[in-house]
């Protein structure tokens, strides 16, 4: 019995000065900065000093509408890392989109993030509508599927693709030379 009281508080006092944990993975915030002289590199860009940060680093104005006038009928404006420095590190960016009447935003992917439509807004000025978007990335990149297929350099054999998209291949040829 004697043994195991002696035991026991040698546990209980080995145990009581035990303490630990990681520390937090998390920061409060990293302004980009494109000067590293001075500054700590976290993850995609280098991190101005913490106490040199201001509110307009994380600050940006899509209030203009982006211009329309193209074939698609649609103008993309990314709020990503580069428009907004204070996003660095936060996986996190915006996009206003610009709708003319009839226009589209044509079928993308995005190689570093999921998007939600977060709002939808039409009659714009009477004739137009935008949308904003959310997306899990600070720089979340964008490919338009119809350029990376019909618009590769070099292009992909149009014979090939006639075949993947059961067209001609005189039609394969025409989209490739729009592209
Ligand atoms: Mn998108």
């Amino acid at each position: 019995m004697k043994s195991f009281v002696q035991a026991f508080v040698l546990l209980a006092l080995a145990s009581s000065f035990a303490s630990a944990f990681d520390p937090s993975p998390l920061q409060d915030f990293c302004v980009a900065i494109d000067e590293p002289k001075n500054a700590v590199f976290v993850n995609g860009k280098f991190c101005k000093d913490p106490k040199l940060a201001k509110a307009e680093d994380f600050y940006f104005s899509v209030k203009m509408p982006g211009d329309t006038n193209n074939p698609v009928g649609s103008n993309v404006s990314a709020v990503n890392v580069d428009k907004i420095p204070g996003l660095n590190t936060l996986g996190i960016s915006a996009a206003r989109i610009d709708f003319a009447p009839y226009g589209q935003n044509p079928p993308h992917i995005h190689p570093r993030a999921t998007e939600g439509l977060v709002h939808f807004q039409f009659n714009i000025g009477k004739t137009n509508a935008l949308a904003f978007a959310g997306l899990s990335s600070q720089n979340p990149g964008v490919i338009t599927i119809a350029d990376a297929v019909f618009g590769s350099n070099p292009p992909i054999n149009p014979d090939f693709l006639a075949k993947a998209f059961m067209l001609d291949v005189k039609v394969v040829k025409d989209l490739q030379a729009k592209f």
